[in-house]
């Protein structure tokens, strides 16, 4: 028997979930992806499969979950994150957030693993109380677009909270706010890639309603550390990882048509329904409990993520409709 530590990860191809299995690969562990392919892409883990700490289950997590061995972490990263993808496939979204934590609060019992699951600041919606505190209960509308994410992620946190309560599981909950970097997909729709994929292609980029709408955007990594810190650390209560400097999209949109470069515009384009207003992360938890603050700027941030959208193929850029058109 190896004292290594195994660790299993669902949604293992995606964006957040091929940056984890780096860092647990870095860091020594074994490491067991799990991943359907309908969001995620096995590029972003094909480095990994040369690696005998390494194994790749390709698996729908909202199925039974079985695999051999011990395992002593799971990370619950399966599922669509973006408006555009919860939208064309919301049944598997809700499903992966109710029946797939399921299975892997069921296999944690097996196993006696602790769980962490991926939990996300839409849980707050569109938020009455700014920056969010994670005492904050939310303002989500259950029927809106928004309502198959926010409400899978609720009960994702309810169930894990009940199993850690009534059957005395180890769970971890990080609520991530938006959070950006190499790997994103180029046609997910989300507000970076968008635009600095309409950059690159010499379109202008369109801004959702007059752009005063607000995020704060994490550079990955940091994220990283923040979910490997909570993860071995003894707090159950959830815990916001995202970094509080807060911008309008406007403002947004003109950092990235100066980092790229280009001459193009901003174009306004209709604002979707429920698109949350405001979003910063009050992170006075993970500062406290965690030690973690995020530490790349936006500045630093973007020029890395850039690097990486301008070292991709003209077919990949060219990518613009989203694959389930
Ligand atoms: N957005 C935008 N243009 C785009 C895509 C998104 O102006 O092409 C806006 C969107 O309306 C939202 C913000 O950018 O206010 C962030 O959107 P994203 O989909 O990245 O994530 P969200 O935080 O809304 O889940």
């Amino acid at each position: 028997m190896t004292n290594k530590k195994r660790v299993l990860i669902t949604g293992a191809a995606g964006f957040l979930g091929s940056h984890l299995c780096d860092r647990f690969i870095a860091e020594g562990y074994d490491v067991i992806g799990m991943d359907n392919l309908i969001t995620g892409d096995l590029k972003n883990i094909e480095h990994l499969f040369k690696l005998e700490q390494f194994e790749f289950y390709h698996h729908d997590v909202s199925k039974f979950i079985h695999v051999p061995g011990k395992i002593d972490y799971i990370l619950h990263f399966a599922s669509p994150a973006s408006p555009i993808d919860y939208l064309k496939i919301p049944i598997q979204t809700l499903k992966v957030g109710s029946l797939g934590i399921h299975n892997c609060l069921g296999l944690a019992r097996v196993k006696n693993a602790r769980v962490l699951i991926a939990s996300t600041s839409e849980v707050y919606g569109d938020p009455m109380v700014h920056p969010q505190t994670e005492e904050y209960w939310g303002n989500v509308n259950p029927v809106g677009p928004r309502g198959v994410y926010d409400e899978a992620k609720r009960f994702q946190e309810a169930m894990t909270m009940a199993y850690h309560t009534f059957h005395g599981l180890e769970t971890r909950i990080v609520r991530i706010f938006n959070t950006y970097g190499p790997r994103m997909r180029l046609n997910d729709g989300r507000v970076l890639p968008a635009f600095i994929g309409q950059a690159l292609r010499g379109e202008d980029l369109t801004m959702f309603g007059d752009g005063s709408q607000t995020r704060s955007f994490c550079y990955v990594s940091d994220l990283v550390e923040g979910i490997y810190r909570l993860l071995l650390s003894d707090y159950a209560q959830p815990v916001n990882i995202g970094n509080p400097d807060e911008i309008t999209i406007r403002e947004f949109g003109e950092e990235i048509i100066k980092l790229t470069g280009t001459n193009q515009k901003l174009i306004s384009k209709p604002l979707p329904k429920d698109d949350p207003k405001q979003r910063k992360p009050d992170i006075s938890k993970a500062r406290e409990i965690l030690g973690w603050e995020p530490k790349v700027n936006r500045e630093e941030g973007l020029k890395i993520t850039y690097d990486y959208f301008k070292s991709l193929s003209p077919e990949e850029l060219n990518k613009t409709a989203h694959r389930f058109d």
